[in-house]
């Protein structure tokens, strides 16, 4: 049975072209071969931005590269049949593509209506001005590239809670649009930060209009008959009503496949919100682990200084580990994004043997990790900067000993500041390892593994150590680790 390991197929700065979907394509023997089982690919459809579109700006779900809109056929990501290729390609590999599903706003509306607004205070979004006013807004999608193909709904006004630009009188902001819906209040089930956080951005989806939660409903039917789902990453989570993906993600499984994986980006370090939104969601649903991520990014920015043994602490991996996503970056904690906070380089190894070789948390490789990625962008005082992420030489092996030795029980070594491990015990069939590492200088700790493990040689699997440990007569071995690094000890014969 191979561990569930998921692997983020883009990132921010993906080049275009459509070389991503044939991409997939290409490697999908070798991420087979190397172990991983899950692909998260970007949003496969339309974004305002047409061919230039990272997917988060999604203009039309229906249209996965077929139909000439937004000055392009293709998405960034190549067409309709390349996408269809790459999903069919990744399934023929026992690799399920968990597709990305962006449903609180659209961008890029084809035509202007009249609608009738009220201001909303931006930092506290509860504040609603009594006065309602008429302007025009961009909340008119007709799609005239697809005509009807697919799907014949049309959105407007009543699809939607609200908006952050009006024209006539011209203001930007954000703007409750007043329609049928909640009696002129924004959406519940949502988080609690800023107010209340149903409006993120663009014309922001109005869940509670049923036409509109029967359409999304029937677009993940439809995506399902188009190409192989095997899951869905569920975007913007804080920002749509829990009680939206408690309903349609039951559907899906109901309608596509009882085993959908499904990770909701819900991207907040607090356990509490976390909690009570998995209890909204009848807890179906995995979240990314994101107060890792940061203890992550401390932890490499600190160097020596940190205390290696509260690496986890605060982590949704330590509190609810069956609905932990764990992740070291992603494309919006990448050099140059939104969220930046960058894992430094240095400190990578060790947060990837945390999530890959423990017996907690389902984690999910980033590609540039796997394979690299040098791009250019301006940074947050407009100065162009250019960013170079090399791809994590001991990556590859370390998914390898996931699947290989990160099995039977597990004992936490996290007993000194600096060094800390943990010994994977093995089952009756698959070997166990020990894994070793440092944020300071060299270190070792002396471990007993057992009789089982009497006078045998262990070697690092990541080749970081060069020396052999010899166990003596009761199991007992030293096990070192080089200085800001990491090693995975296995023995000799399981290699
Ligand atoms: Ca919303």
């Amino acid at each position: 049975m191979t561990k569930r390991t998921l692997l983020q197929f883009f990132h921010w700065y993906a080049p275009g072209e459509g070389k991503l979907w044939h991409e997939v394509s290409e490697r999908a023997t070798d991420l087979k071969q190397l172990g991983i089982t899950d692909v998260w690919l970007p949003p496969a459809y339309k974004g305002a931005s047409g061919a230039d579109s990272v997917g988060y700006d999604v203009y039309d779900i229906f249209d996965l590269g077929e139909f000439e809109q937004k000055g392009s056929r293709s998405t960034k990501y190549g067409d309709r049949n390349a996408f269809a290729a790459a999903c069919k390609t990744l399934q023929e590999n026992r690799i399920r593509p968990i597709h990305d599903v962006v449903f609180n706003h659209r961008m890029g509306a084809d035509e202007i209506e009249e609608v009738v607004v009220r201001r909303v205070n931006p930092e506290d979004r509860t504040q609603i001005d009594i006065e309602e006013f008429t302007a025009c807004a961009h909340t008119r999608f007709t799609f005239p590239g697809r005509d009807g193909a697919h799907s014949k709904f049309i959105w407007d006004k009543q699809c939607f809670s609200g908006v952050d630009v009006i024209e006539d009188p011209d203001e930007t902001g954000v703007f409750k649009l007043v329609n049928e819906y909640g009696e002129g209040q924004w959406n519940e089930e949502v988080d609690d930060e800023l107010g209340n956080f149903d409006y993120l951005m663009g014309a922001d989806v109005e869940f509670r209009n049923n036409a509109v939660y029967e359409e999304l409903k029937y677009w993940g039917r439809w995506l399902s008959e188009q190409v192989p789902v095997g899951g869905f990453r569920l975007d913007a989570a804080k920002h749509i009503p829990a009680w939206f993906f408690k309903d349609w993600v039951g559907h899906m499984r109901d309608t596509i496949g009882s085993d959908l994986f499904v990770v909701a980006e819900y991207w907040h370090p607090d356990m509490e919100t976390l909690t009570s939104y998995l209890n909204l969601v009848d807890n179906q649903l995995m979240l990314f682990d994101v107060a890792l991520h940061h203890r992550f990014h401390d932890a490499s920015k600190q160097g020596g200084d940190f205390d290696m043994r509260t690496i986890f602490d605060g982590s949704l991996v330590s509190s609810m580990p069956e609905h932990a996503v764990t992740l070291v970056d992603n494309h919006d904690t990448q050099p140059l994004q939104s969220l930046e906070a960058t894992v430094e380089l240095w400190f990578k190894p060790l947060a990837y043997a945390l999530i890959l070789l423990r017996e907690q948390g389902t984690p999910c490789v980033f590609y540039p990790d796997l394979y690299g990625a040098s791009y250019s962008d301006t940074d947050a005082d407009g100065n162009e900067q250019t960013v170079d992420m090399p791809p994590i030489d001991c990556l590859p092996k370390l998914i390898e000993a996931r699947q290989k030795f990160a099995h039977g029980g597990q004992t936490d070594l996290f007993d000194d500041p600096s060094v800390v491990g943990f010994v994977r015990h093995g089952t009756a069939d698959m070997p166990g390892c020990v894994v070793m590492m440092t944020n300071a200088d060299v270190g070792h700790k002396t471990v007993a593994l057992g009789p089982d493990h009497a006078d045998s040689v262990f070697i690092d699997f990541l080749g970081h150590h060069q020396s052999h440990v010899q166990t003596d007569e009761h199991g007992v071995g030293d096990f070192p680790v080089a200085g800001g690094s990491v090693s995975v000890w296995v023995r000799n014969v399981a290699t």
